[in-house]
């Protein structure tokens, strides 16, 4: 039977190498807040005009911070990542609000939001996702050697031109589909770079497929910065590295014709 409403939340949290120290969590779960106790609260509280569903919640070893919510009839099966394991009631209270305001279609809090977000934030979280990613997750990918462009060749070249050679990735390859909105990404915990097989044409010019890989590898020079609980993907630093790309414009401009056609 389909189930008869389904919401999930995954936040895929792309992190650099951790510096931070680990950070201990003193609470610990009472007794009498068992997820399940914790889930039907919560849906009392939000107020909903149904019976409170008979909730059974997983913990699941999945690769990314993820978790989501099946309603079938009054049955309500939650999957959780494992991560949510040890966090604190008021952090599982507040993914229950998230997952149930969107199963229900209604607002979460502000503080709902905040306190999951400041939860997955934390140093000692963050490492544990990235090594759940790292142990669990699975990167597809082509090899590097595509049709027209050798992706290896092309990371090599510009190493030794832009990067004294001193950039080092685990893997680089081709993507499995033809993403033409993804042209490239950087996944730190893999250190793989991915470029997008839509490239892979004689329709490309060499440049904007050696700019693509010499942006992505940027990433690698430039790791993600945090403030608070913003990302900065490209930090201004990036960005000024970035324009020392001979014909930098003429490359960037060229790259968004071929692909708004
Ligand atoms: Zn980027």
């Amino acid at each position: 039977m389909a189930p008869e409403t389904a919401a999930r939340i995954k936040v895929a949290l792309r992190v650099s190498p951790l510096s931070d120290k680990p950070q201990q969590l003193a609470l610990s779960l009472h007794p009498s807040t068992t997820p399940e106790f914790v889930f039907a609260r919560v849906f009392r509280r939000l107020g909903i005009r149904r019976s409170v569903p008979d909730f059974h919640i997983e913990y699941k070893p999945f690769s990314s911070l993820r978790s989501n919510i099946n309603l079938t009839g009054n049955r309500a099966k939650v999957r959780i990542s494992d991560i949510l394991q040890e966090a604190p009631p008021l952090v599982l209270e507040a993914l229950a609000e998230l997952l149930l305001t969107q199963l229900f279609r209604r607002q979460a809090s502000v503080e709902a939001r905040e306190c999951y977000l400041a939860y997955i934030f934390e140093p000692a979280v963050r490492r544990q996702i990235d090594e759940a990613r790292r142990k669990r997750g699975r990167i597809r990918l082509l090899s590097p050697q595509g049709r027209h462009f050798d992706l290896e060749k092309i990371f090599a070249s510009v190493n030794e031109r832009f990067f004294k050679q001193e950039l080092s990735c685990n893997r680089i390859g081709w993507s499995v589909g033809r993403s033409r909105t993804v042209l490239g990404h950087y996944d730190p915990a893999h250190k793989t770079i991915t470029i997008s097989r839509s490239l892979d044409s004689p329709s490309v010019p060499g440049d904007v497929v050696e700019y693509l890989v010499f942006h992505e590898m940027l990433h690698i020079r430039f790791p993600l910065e945090r403030r608070g609980i913003r990302r900065v993907v490209h930090s201004r630093a990036f960005r000024e590295a970035e324009k020392s790309y001979p014909h930098y414009r003429s490359v960037r401009d060229r790259l968004k014709r071929i692909f708004s056609e």
